[in-house]
């Protein structure tokens, strides 16, 4: 098979793994032009296109919502490191990538794929000198040595921790184990990269899928919370859960479009604006209101702190205020200090305030601007 093909086959295998906030978006593969490009963001927002690929399709593992797993009897494909890299420069030279994001399935043991892997992470930086960014998955069950070569070659390294819980897990695998094969490994990366800053300094990621099990939004911001406090996991990327055909999850059903996004809201608003979970709203079945936004929904369950007066307000407590975010914020103290008081709803607007969102909440001179 000609590497076109492969890409058509394995650029699209690739698409679970996500690169960027949300859902699976078709837009973000453009397959109008080439297989294997999606648009990933960076830290700082930027948009940067990624090549992003599987090595292989091939994979003895038993995932249950995986099209890949092993009981799935359909033609295998694989690229050799050689193949990968010159495909990957043939895209990087015409600049029609800006990076490499490199996973793959495990036909044998994870150490005999995450050898290729890291052989097409090599060949790229001693072979042909490439300096761009390149993300490798941590395959489930890799070695420690091999963990940590691809560590000195990647700019980011992500293990998927799939499951919120070992019970969750267990749910979805038989043949990779939640406390060894994935946070063991987690572990060690955090370890290394507190050891050399120059082994992956873009740190590591993970992923849940969510709505594969009954695991709920609670379990999930929890383990997200304790995977960013305890092992300096950069960011959590929270994939829906998709019913595919040939797996043995294909009429489980799919959660509702709007639940990811709740869980990236409420996860920036623990990782980034500093809420506790236990500011966050659930619902008795444990998971969040689906047609209001966590911050909102928290405002609204704690209304003796509203409104709040704009003009003597900590910036943590302007935090708490629908329609306020970081930057309107810090507008707001940097404008106090220098004597200047707020005493219309325009002069917020000016701050970058979203004053729809935020007026029920706030008072101006004592004055309360509206009422639920
Ligand atoms: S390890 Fe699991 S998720 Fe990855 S390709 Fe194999 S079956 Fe699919």
């Amino acid at each position: 098979m000609n590497r076109v093909k492969k890409m058509v086959i394995l650029g699209d295998s690739a698409r679970y793994d996500l690169c960027n906030y949300g859902n699976y978006n078709p837009d973000n593969f453009l397959s109008g032009k080439l297989p294997g490009i999606y648009n990933a963001t960076a830290g700082n927002g930027v948009c940067i296109p990624l090549f992003k690929v599987l090595m292989t399709n091939k994979c003895s593992n038993d995932c249950r919502y995986c099209v890949n797993h092993g009981g799935h009897k359909f033609n295998r494909v694989e690229f050799t490191p050689n193949e990968l890299t010159s495909t990957f420069l043939d895209y990087y030279n015409n600049r029609l990538v800006e990076g490499l994001f490199l996973s793959s399935g495990i036909p044998r043991d994870a150490d005999f794929s995450m050898e290729n892997m890291v052989e097409v992470a090599r060949k790229l930086r001693m072979e042909h000198e490439y300096n761009g960014y390149i993300h490798l998955k941590i395959l489930p069950g890799t070695s420690y040595d091999l963990l940590k070569r691809a560590m000195s070659l990647a700019d980011r390294v992500s293990v998927n921790i799939e499951a919120a819980t070992p019970d969750g897990f267990e749910e979805l695998s038989t043949t990779k184990t939640f406390n060894n094969d994935i946070l063991r490994r987690m572990k060690w990366i955090q370890r290394l990269m507190k050891k050399d800053e120059n082994l992956a300094p873009s740190g590591q990621s993970t992923q849940f899928i969510v709505g594969a099990t009954d695991e709920t939004d609670t379990e999930i911001l929890k383990r997200a919370n304790w995977l960013q406090k305890k092992l300096d996991i950069k960011r959590s990327y929270f994939s829906p859960f998709n019913s595919m055909k040939n797996t043995p999850l294909e009429n489980h059903s799919e959660p509702h479009p709007k639940r990811t996004s709740r869980l990236y809201q409420a996860d920036h608003l623990i990782q980034s604006y500093g809420f506790d979970l236990d500011e966050l709203v659930f619902e008795e079945d444990g998971n969040m209101k689906l047609d209001l936004d966590p911050k909102y929904s928290a405002a609204l369950s704690k209304m003796e702190m509203f409104p709040v007066e704009i003009n003597s307000a900590s910036y943590k407590d302007l935090l708490r205020v629908p329609g306020i975010g970081k930057i309107s914020a810090r507008r707001i103290i940097e404008s106090r200090k220098r004597n200047i008081s707020f005493k219309s709803m325009e002069d917020l607007k000016k701050m970058g305030v979203s004053i729809g969102r935020a007026e029920t909440f706030v008072k101006l001179k004592s004055s309360y601007q509206s009422t639920l």
